[in-house]
Formats: structure tokens, sequence, C-alpha cells
């Protein structure tokens, strides 16, 4: 699986595919992640979850570099997220990232949409991308959806192209920022049955989320942010069943 892109590093699989090292970020004086440690294996899917305001989702832009940091590393794949000499276009091919807000092409049908970025982006050849662009949409139920324009379908619907869409990039790594927090109730358990699949077949999974259920069910470990720290992490049994910190304890009684 050479990709001509792929910056080299001497990572291998035994190692972290994600590794956060004393990651800080200040936005002017107001400091929003003051020190996050984080390592996500090959294949593993966690859940971030904390109060509003707690940092989650700048915790989660720095991953793909889309916020630079103040202070710390980041690794993605042995590779220094926040380097200038780093290949951008690899690393956006390498981190595929959904966010609440899924931002469709108005004027793109559904397959155009999701063969956009790998076309005029990678320059892949265009058979080749519809072909996996068809099969991605089947695999997020939506096959007969192509010709369809984004207004044409529900939300949930259009998360799923989102979805999607990002997956037609072939990350190695996928982000997901409360990417059912808008949507109408019936259309969560769609959006979610489709990142389950995704995360029993192997992707590796970083989500925010408040879908405390899900986390509950699907991630390896679940991670609880508060103004800008992890304040706890372990199984999701144990950080549910049986909370260490204050905090965590408070927030859970809100939510669970
Ligand atoms: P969460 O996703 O947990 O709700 P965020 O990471 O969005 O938290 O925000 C954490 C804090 O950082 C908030 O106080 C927010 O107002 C602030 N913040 C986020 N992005 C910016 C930005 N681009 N400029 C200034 N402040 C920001
Ligand atoms: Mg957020």
């Amino acid at each position: 699986m050479s990709r001509s892109a792929a910056p080299q590093t001497d990572w291998t699989p035994d190692q972290p595919i994600i590794a956060l090292k004393d990651v800080r970020k200040s936005f002017g004086h107001l400091e929003v992640l003051k020190g996050i440690d984080l390592h996500v294996m090959k294949g593993e899917v966690i859940c971030i979850i904390g109060p509003s305001g707690s940092g989650k989702s700048t915790l989660i832009r720095t991953i793909n570099g889309l916020t630079p940091v103040t202070a710390g590393s980041v690794k993605v794949e042995g590779q220094e997220v926040h380097d200038d000499k780093l290949d951008k276009l690899a690393l956006r091919r390498k981190i595929g990232i959904v966010f609440q807000q899924y931002n469709l092409f108005p004027h793109r049908t559904v397959l155009q949409n999701v063969m956009m970025a790998p076309v005029l982006v990678l320059h892949e050849n265009k058979r080749e991308v519809e072909e996996r662009a068809r099969s991605l949409l089947a695999k997020v139920q939506l096959s007969g959806k192509e010709d369809a324009y984004p207004a044409q379908l529900s939300g949930g619907q259009q998360q799923r192209v989102a979805i999607a869409r990002s997956l037609c990039m072939r990350p190695d790594v996928m982000l997901f920022d409360e990417v059912t927090a808008a949507l109408d109730p019936e259309m969560v358990k769609e959006v979610l049955v489709t990142i389950k699949e995704l995360a029993a077949e192997g992707m590796t999974c970083v989500l925010v989320t408040h879908e405390m259920g899900f986390a509950r069910e699907v991630c390896d470990r679940v991670y609880f942010t508060d103004a800008g720290l992890i304040v706890e992490s372990g199984p999701p049994k144990q950080v549910f069943g049986d909370p260490q910190d204050a905090r965590t304890k408070e927030f859970l009684s809100k939510v669970l």
C-alpha cells in the first residue's frame, strides 16, 4: 500500500497511531487546552465526552492540524502534524473529519459530493473513484440516492453522505465531532449505526459525542474533559459505572 504522498516515518502499527503529548492551545489569553496526553492504537475507538466549552472540538481539530497548537506534540502515524514542512495534503487524506454541520455542496449531486475531493484534490482516476463512491454510498445505506441533491435528503442522510465523502479519501483515522448533535432524534440512530459498522471494520475512530449509550456500547475507551484537561479516562464500563473524579460524576449525573 505505498502512497506516494505519505511521509516517511519509522512508525509501526504496534505504536499509537495517534499520540498527543502535553498539547496546549491558547486563543489570545484564553488557555483552552492545558496539557493533553492521549494515545490511540490502530483500530481503537475512543470517545471524548465533557461539558460544553471544555475544549473537545479544539482537541479533535488539533489531530488533523485544523487548529494549530501553542505547545506540545501531535503525531499521527509517527508524523508530527504541526510541522510546517509537512505535506498538508497527505495529512488531509490520512485523517478524515466529520462535523456537526455536514456542509455538502448544494449544487452537486450526492455522488459528485463524494467523488469531489479524490478527483479534484488527489487527482485520482475518475472511474475508480466513482466505483469507490458508489460502494461507499451503498455501505452508508444510500444506494439509489446517487443523483439526488443534498436538499432532497434528510439531515441523517446528508450526514451519511458526509461520512461517505470523508471515507472516499481512504483515511487511516476518522474524527467525528458531535456528528449527531444537529439531527432529529429519529435520525441519530442511522448515523450511529454507520459509525458503529465502521468501527467494527477496524477503522480508528475518535469521537466527540453526547450519545452516552453509544459511547458505552461502542468505545474502547472514554476520555472525560473538563476546562481543557482530561480529568478521567478508562473503559466505558469503568468511567460510566464507577467514575472517580467529582467533575465526571457531576457531568454524568446530568446527562445519564
Ligand atoms: P467544546 O467543543 O468542548 O464545546 P471548544 O473546543 O469548542 O469546546 O471551545 C473551548 C473554548 O475555546 C471555549 O471557551 C470557546 O469559546 C473557545 N474557542 C474555541 N475556538 C475558538 C476560537 N477560534 N477563537 C477563540 N476562542 C475559541
Ligand atoms: Mg465542540
